[in-house]
């Protein structure tokens, strides 16, 4: 199956599972803005807890903290949002659409790529075994022709953007490159314009006396602006982290791809503060530390690469990220930059106070530099839904679509379902379901067929289902069918527990770290 459909099959099975749903849909919707169903909460709950729990519980110099949506304004021109957090906008005058001029050049660099992939895969076909590929990229003359035109274009580009960016020059690009509006089919471009991506409101109630306030873009501010409240009553020592999960806002121009790029949505950010000097070697532990996180829900290393930046924000010393292979793509999941002391400084230039840390080792004074961490929650909830959704065919010639989720971030861990309504096996299973109820989110089923109910709790990724029947009345055994292998086994009830136990806590995932 093609992966634009398959994406399409994933966004549709997230509505119809209750996972995702378009916010205000009864209105036809709020572009890039959705909410989590009865499915998707628990499972976003439970990325939540595991990023968490391997933060805050695993590391004994990291703690939390849940710092305001609103802050003073003045944080926001500190930290260089207010007159730099843009992005290049185009208009095409006939389709009305508005686009990123910068994310519209890299979709034509991008098809460069995918042309020269095509010859690949098309050489590799005809050639077979005897295929070798490195000489062929280096001679083909087709793949060389595309090959010289994306390094030009790239380096145009780099070019471009880096010289403020130029957006004379990106226009320039776009109309070079003949670059046409997918809606409209023409090259009819307005001008280049740079776009603040903050959303703004005003707080307090009088006309005079109120004041611009912006929704946050990012949950970073909130730690620096705190970072010696909770360095001193934590008594904290260098190095340090504080965590923090929390809602971000940002006016994206183009908002596609689902909850990839969302106008609310939700990040997991920790800021590391570290002496000035050793961060590099932070940065790196940090790469590994968090790339192994990724790696231990088990989709497979082949899933995920390092893209480390070559053009560095103006405060950066190094940046990485950590891409996912989603169906469109190896897309940024999340973003590990060695931030300098840029931040600190500047809210001590801007508050005027000194935010220094004493470190009473040395008896000196200086500002921490910071290696960052930062997930969006969104995104890492559609890397583990398209990685764990199946389309099955089965012996018998049936289909199955199985939600092949890491046990641990399940959004229902055990269904129980009685064979029958009646003979006392719904009471048998509400039995059971009380039993595991305090420890697991299970779910009770007595509708349908049986074979109907497996399907329903495979479609939202259940590891496992029990089923009672009228031999459960007799020797109080159950059958626990795996949702992955769809095998059945015979289970004394009271060993259901310590037989669940081990696959589906987060403690599971952690020890792996
Ligand atoms: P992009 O280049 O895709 O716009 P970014 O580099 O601006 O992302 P960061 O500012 O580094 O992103 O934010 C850290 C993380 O927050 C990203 O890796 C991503 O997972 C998440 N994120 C950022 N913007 C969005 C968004 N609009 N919707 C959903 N998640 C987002």
């Amino acid at each position: 199956m093609a992966q634009e459909d398959v994406f399409k099959k994933l966004v549709s099975h997230c509505k119809e599972y209750g996972f995702v749903f378009p916010s205000s849909e009864l209105y036809d919707g709020l572009g890039a803005v959705y909410d989590y169903g009865q499915n998707g909460v628990e499972l976003k709950n439970n990325i939540k807890q595991y990023w968490w729990q391997s933060m805050v519980m695993l590391h004994e110099n990291i703690v939390g903290l849940d710092s305001a949506i609103f802050m003073h304004p003045t944080i926001w021109k500190a930290s260089g949002h207010v007159d730099a957090f843009n992005d290049p906008l185009i208009d095409n005058r006939d389709s009305k659409k508005r686009y990123r001029a910068d994310v519209l050049i890299e979709d034509q660099i991008a098809k460069y790529e995918d042309k020269i992939n095509k010859e690949v895969a098309k050489a590799a076909k005809k050639y077979g075994d005897a295929f070798n590929e490195q000489e062929f990229r280096s001679t083909n003359a087709r793949v060389l022709e595309h090959q010289a035109k994306r390094d030009a274009l790239h380096q145009r580009y780099t070019e471009a953007m880096n010289a403020g960016p130029d957006l004379n020059e990106l226009r320039q690009i776009i109309l070079d490159e003949e670059i046409v509006c997918p809606i409209s089919g023409t090259k009819n471009w307005t001008e280049v314009r740079q776009f603040n991506l903050m959303f703004s409101t005003e707080m307090g109630s009088t006309a005079d006396g109120s004041m611009k306030v912006y929704l946050r873009p990012e949950t970073a501010q909130g730690i620096f602006v705190n970072y010696l409240n909770v360095q001193k009553t934590g008594r904290m020592k260098v190095p340090f982290g504080i965590a923090q999960i929390g809602k971000a806002f940002r006016n994206e121009i183009v908002a596609r791809q689902f909850i990839f790029r969302m106008r609310e949505f939700e990040q997991m950010e920790m800021q590391f503060f570290v002496k000035p000097g050793t961060e590099l070697e932070w940065f790196k532990t940090w790469k590994e530390t968090r790339l192994k996180w990724h790696e231990a829900l088990g989709f497979g290393d082949d899933h995920y690469r390092f893209h480390d930046h070559e053009k560095l924000a103006h405060y950066a010393n190094a940046a990485t990220d950590i891409e996912f292979l989603m169906p469109f793509g190896f897309k940024e999941v999340e973003g590990i930059h060695s931030r300098t002391n840029f931040d600190l400084s500047q809210h001590e230039k801007f508050s005027g106070k000194s935010i220094k840390y004493f470190d009473p080792e040395t008896n000196e004074s200086y500002t921490p530099y910071v290696i960052e961490t930062s997930i969006g929650v969104d995104r890492m909830f559609l890397s583990v839904m398209s990685a764990s959704y199946c389309e099955e065919k089965l012996e018998n010639g049936e289909s199955r679509v199985v939600l092949k989720l890491p046990a641990a971030l399940a959004p229902v861990k055990l269904a129980v379902m009685p064979l029958v309504k009646k003979d006392g096996l719904p009471e048998k299973a509400r039995e059971i379901m009380d039993g595991l109820k305090y420890r697991y989110n299970c779910q009770y089923d007595e509708k349908d067929s049986i074979g109907k109910r497996y399907r329903r709790q495979d479609a939202i990724g259940t590891p496992y289902c029990v089923t009672v029947d009228h031999q459960t009345l007799q020797d109080n055994t159950v059958t626990l069918r795996d949702r992955d292998t769809m095998s059945q086994e015979r289970v004394p009830m009271d060993k259901l527990e310590a037989i669940v136990a081990d696959r589906v806590s987060i403690t599971s995932l952690l020890k792996k770290l």
